[in-house]
This record gives structure tokens, sequence and C-alpha cells, in this order.
């Protein structure tokens, strides 16, 4: 079998493999791109049919093009995502190769470099890059058993409200996926309840900016790092329906039942711990804090931004948090779906190199890994809050490029007695 042989091997092109060709063509290292589907495949096919992007298109983007006939302010759908993503790949003509799976890559013995096993062939390759994205496989609690009469499912596999049997419905998880199927299936006229567990939910918009603007200005999207114990708090925010303040008191008014976090669920009963008042009130602090942060910086730079006081009344506890559900029978309460809004976690098992700790997590600086040639793009918090978003990528993509230029550059030096060695040959 023949091996085909590259610089720089990139896994994945959705927004982070295409980002960093852009940069690595700016550096002049030739590379290929292998996806084992489509280009941005996950915005076509790992997203609900309603999913619009959480952030406005003139932020949501790659600095050098814009969303094509959207309105720059609006939130673009999930097929406008991938539509510009790919867009994007022609732009910069990306030596992207689609319906190629990478099954392992090992490091050489002897030689540098890596050889990567793809269901095209093997490839060899001085650097290899997983940018294969950080919402890989969708994390489902082994919480209920799989009971008669109720159906299961991730958000990763929602598509729409008719997809879903007959009847109520329970969410789990109030993250940006939940909270935002929770409210589409109470519009659709279902019955849901919706387990909240700890969360953030900054403002939509505050005195006539996007909180995308707030969190820039602020200096908040480059965060390095969150603080400790602060990594697993999600954010509960929604471009949909032109883009509102998730608030989940508002979606209890609306007729969300709203619960604490699900603790367990045993012979059809399901049992939430009693902590719906604090999440709730730790949103809230969260929601109030970005206010303030907000109208400081107004005050500190005696910007012209409308004051917008009516942003901190909030709408009164609904009983559902005053009084809130602890047990809940889920067919009693005509729940026939449950919803898994849990999560996802990577895979990096083809990955035979030595960049992981103990736990399978990458060891890395930026995406650089302890194992010479290996990085990684598109991580949570790989460099900053912004780091798995589309324009948070590109500036990740940018500084991993960079580095595989310097090893090249390194690479490519020869020594005083290299140089009289091939004078004298
Ligand atoms: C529900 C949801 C909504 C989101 N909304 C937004 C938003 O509005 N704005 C925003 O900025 N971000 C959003 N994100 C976050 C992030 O932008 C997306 O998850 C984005 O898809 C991540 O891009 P990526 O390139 O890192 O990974 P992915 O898009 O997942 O791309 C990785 C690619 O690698 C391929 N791949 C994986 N393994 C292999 C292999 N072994 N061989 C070959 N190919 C492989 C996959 O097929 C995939 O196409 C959202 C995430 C989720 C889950």
């Amino acid at each position: 079998m023949s091996t085909e042989k590259t610089d720089t091997l990139v896994v994945g092109a959705g927004q982070a493999g295409i980002a960093l060709s852009e940069h690595l063509k700016s550096h002049g290292i030739p590379h290929i791109v292998v996806e084992k589907n489509r280009i941005a495949e996950a915005w076509r096919s790992g997203r609900w049919d309603s999913l619009v992007a959480n952030g406005p298109a003139w932020h949501d983007r790659f600095p050098n093009m814009e969303f094509d006939g959207c309105d720059p302010d609006g939130f673009p759908g999930k097929d406008t995502v991938a539509t510009y993503l790919e867009n994007y790949a022609r732009m910069i003509d990306a030596p992207i190769r689609t319906g190629v799976e990478v099954f392992s890559a090992e490091r050489n013995q002897g030689r540098p470099g890596f050889t990567v096993e793809t269901s095209e062939g093997r490839i060899e390759a001085l650097n290899v890059v997983a940018a294969t994205g950080a919402f890989q496989h969708p994390v489902t609690p082994p919480m209920v058993p799989e009971t008669e009469g109720i159906t299961q499912l991730h958000s990763f596999h929602y598509k729409s409200p008719d997809q879903l049997p007959d009847g109520g419905v329970l969410v789990v998880g109030a993250g940006s996926s939940g909270a935002q199927i929770a409210d589409e299936l109470n519009r659709a006229g279902r019955k849901v309840h919706l387990s909240v567990g700890p969360h953030e939910r900054p403002p939509r918009a505050y005195r006539g900016r996007d909180f995308c603007w707030w969190l820039g200005v602020l200096g908040l999207w480059d965060l390095a790092a969150a603080a400790p114990g602060k990594e697993h708090v999600t954010i509960s925010v929604s471009g949909a329906y032109g883009g509102q303040t998730m608030d989940f008191r508002r979606l209890a008014q609306e007729g969300v039942t709203l619960l604490g976090l699900t603790e367990t669920c045993t012979g059809g009963v399901a049992r939430f711990r009693d902590d719906l008042r604090d999440n709730i009130a730790a949103g809230d602090a969260s929601y109030l804090g970005m206010l303030d942060l907000a109208d400081a910086h107004v005050a500190r730079n005696g910007l012209d931004l409308p004051p917008e006081t009516e942003a901190r009344t909030m709408l009164p506890d609904p009983q559902c948090v005053t009084h809130p559900i602890r047990e809940l029978d889920l067919s009693k309460a005509g729940i026939r779906t449950i919803i898994w809004a849990t999560g996802f976690r990577q895979d990096f098992s083809w990955m035979k190199v030595d960049a992981f700790d103990e736990n399978g997590r990458p060891r890395h600086q930026r995406g650089v890994s302890s194992e010479p040639g290996i990085y990684f793009l598109g991580l949570p918090w790989q460099s900053r809050r912004g780091s798995t978003f589309i324009w948070g990528v590109w500036h990740d993509a940018k500084y991993v490029a960079e580095q595989i230029a310097i090893q090249a550059r390194y690479r490519a030096y020869r020594g005083p007695s290299e140089h009289e060695k091939a004078a004298a040959e």
C-alpha cells in the first residue's frame, strides 16, 4: 500500500479545521484536512432543526468573511452557518478531503513524524492536529432504566417537537440547548418539565448592545481560564425568536414547570435536588453582575448608551420555585419523553500518542501538546473563554499554525558542520 506524505495533517473540517487551514496556508505549510463526513457536519446533522447561532452574524464569524445576505444583528440558522463555513473553505481553497475517517495516529520510531491510518489509506505527517470538536459524543447519565412508554433521547438527537411521541416532556439540563428545547416544546403546546442545574444566564442585550459585544469590551471572552470550580457551569443563552434573555421565570409563567437538578429515577419516579431556588438565584446573580459590569464600563468611558433600568426588574418567583417539586411520578405527570441536554464528551481514542493525562484529557498549552508534533484545536478553554466559538477558534488556530511554522524553521535549520559537509560533497 502506498503512503502519502504531508507536513501537517488536520483531522476534522469543522470551523477549527477550516480556520487552521487558512493560517497554515499563510505560513506556507503544506497540509491536508481530512473529514469523515461533510464540511461543518456538526452544523448540519448534529443540531436541531430550528437552531440559530447563539451570537449575532456580525460577531459569530471569521474575521475575513461576512455572512452573505444576513442581518448583521440577526442570528443565522444552523444551515446558514454550515453554508458559511463551506463557502469559507472554498474561498481559502482549503485542501479538504471529505469522507475520510482517521482510525489511528502513531509516532514513528527512529524517524520524525506520525503514521496515520485512514479509511482511504496511510498518511505520514510531521504534525497531526486534532480538530475533531469539543461536542462529539452525547453524554447521557445512566439514570433512568429503559422504561416502557418513555422515550429517551439526547439533545444531540432532538430535531423538532413533531419527532416526539405525544405527551409531556422532561428536559434535563438548562444550558443553552436544554433551555431552548424546553422553550420550543412549550411553544408547540407540550407540557414541559425542565430540570435546572447551576447555570449562568447573561442578558441577551443590555443598553442597546448584544452580550457578545459586552463580553468583548469587558475583556471577558479573553479570560484565560475558568475560575476554579467554575468549569462546569453551563451558560444559558439563546438567539432564538430574534434573541432573548434566557429567563426561567418567564418560561414558568408561560407554562414550563421548573425542577431542581435531577438526582435519581427509580420505579418511574424521578427525584430532584432541593436546589432550584439556589440555582435560579445564582443565575440571577450572574445576570445582574453582568449589568453591573456594563454600567461601570459605560460610566468609566462616558459612553452614550441608553439606560435600561427595567432590565433589573425580575418577574415574581413562580410556584414551582417557591414550592419546588422533589418527586415526580413520570407516568402520572404525563411524561412520555425525556430529553437529556446533559452535554458531550470528546473522543481521542484514535490518537496513540503521549499527549493525555491520567484522565485521558489532552495535556497541552494553548493547543500545543506534550507530545511534539501533536496539536489540538477547538478544546473548551483552549486559550480563553472564546476557544470553542466560531470567532474564537480562528485566533487559536492562528497561534497553533504559528507554533507549527516555528518548529518547521527549527527543522529546516542547518548548522556549520552540515554546511561544510554539504560543500564537501
Ligand atoms: C448545540 C450547539 C450549539 C452551538 N452554537 C454555537 C453558536 O451559536 N456559536 C458558536 O460560535 N459556537 C456554537 N457552538 C459551539 C461550536 O461552535 C460548535 O460545536 C462547532 O461545531 C465546533 O467546531 P469544531 O470545528 O471545533 O468541531 P466540529 O464542528 O465538531 O468539527 C469536528 C469535525 O471532525 C470530524 N471528525 C471527528 N473525528 C474524526 C475522525 N476520526 N476522522 C475524520 N474526521 C473526524 C467530525 O465529523 C466533525 O465534522 C455550539 C455547540 C453546540 C453543541
